[in-house]
């Protein structure tokens, strides 16, 4: 009888959690994946369609995205044009019902004020972002309204898990606010520091931990360094006392090596997203910052 009762009740217990159907959330960067899980924890499927070194405003609208993406509950990416390459094709292509409807899609850099907002438009300019930095993910302040945003539409979709997601948001929220407190009174060093930028990726990170940029090595955005412009930028380095040229690992090494090697800067390589937490990729970028501003000169 014993025996029977246990039967019957792991039974049931395979039976309702087989039969709780998961959230897929496709996301356009591994930052929003990261964030995702957090969040959503067992109750979702998370798929990404890139990797933390993969550059995301250039990436192949595959048949195996079109169809995580018509497979998807939810759509969370960046927006403000970062995607206007490939993300407009994969939901045209993967003509999913669901991202027809408001809930179907959120964008983290509609839920935060924007920074290098263009007062001109001119698309000779290059590949400029119309709507404003969308590289919002590297300021951790931000990422708090994205989390919010996310908890709230989680549970718009899946009712049943209101409660659930309000917890792991205030868990998150709990652990992150801490978390930035110790970043920003460890990097309490590196306010005022100038740097050269590869492209405008970092300007989130560097406006939170109030640094400068003072040239990018990029002609023109989405342009690779010239020559010629890294010549003109070797001056300002010089004459600014740029102690970092920033990079991440898809804009290559190139152009910040060319400039170490000619000035006394360092060529420092920055991690751009994480795929398991955003709390290592915060830690990787304090830290890094950290040991060479104690390092170059
Ligand atoms: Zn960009």
């Amino acid at each position: 009888m014993r025996a029977l009762k246990y039967l019957l009740a792991t039974t049931l217990l395979t039976m309702s959690s087989a039969s709780m159907a998961k959230l897929n959330i496709f996301t356009c960067e591994p930052e929003w994946a990261s964030l995702a899980r957090e969040i959503g924890a067992d109750r979702v499927n998370i798929s990404t369609a890139i990797s933390a070194d993969q550059d995301p405003h250039k990436v192949q609208a595959r048949p195996s995205l079109i169809s995580a993406v018509r497979n998807a509950d939810l759509v969370f990416c960046t927006g403000a044009e970062l995607e206007v390459g490939w993300l407009p094709v994969l939901l045209s292509r993967s003509a999913n019902p669901r991202m027809q409807k408001a809930s179907g899609v959120l964008y983290a850099a509609n839920l935060v004020p924007l920074l290098e907002k263009p007062t001109t438009l001119d698309r000779s300019h290059g590949d400029i972002h119309a709507a404003g930095n969308p590289h919002m993910h590297l300021d951790p302040r931000r990422i708090i309204t994205v989390a919010e945003q996310l908890s709230a539409r989680l549970a718009e979709l899946d009712a049943e898990g209101a409660a659930f997601y309000r917890d792991n948001l205030s868990d998150f929220l709990n652990s992150w606010n801490a978390a930035i407190k110790d970043w920003e009174s460890r990097a309490t060093g590196l306010r005022g520091t100038k740097v050269v930028v590869h492209h405008r990726s970092f300007s989130y990170l560097l406006d939170w931990l109030g640094m400068t940029a003072v040239a990018e090595m990029e002609p023109k955005p989405g342009l690779p360094p010239t020559p010629g412009h890294l010549g003109e930028i070797l001056t300002q380095v010089e004459q600014h006392d740029v102690k970092m040229v920033l990079y991440t690992s898809f804009n290559g090494a190139q152009g910040a090596r060319w400039l170490a090697e000619r000035s006394g800067a360092c060529a420092v390589l920055l991690p751009y997203s994480h795929e398991e937490s955003l709390f290592i990729l915060f830690e990787e970028l304090v830290n890094t910052l950290n040991q060479h501003q104690a390092m170059c000169s």
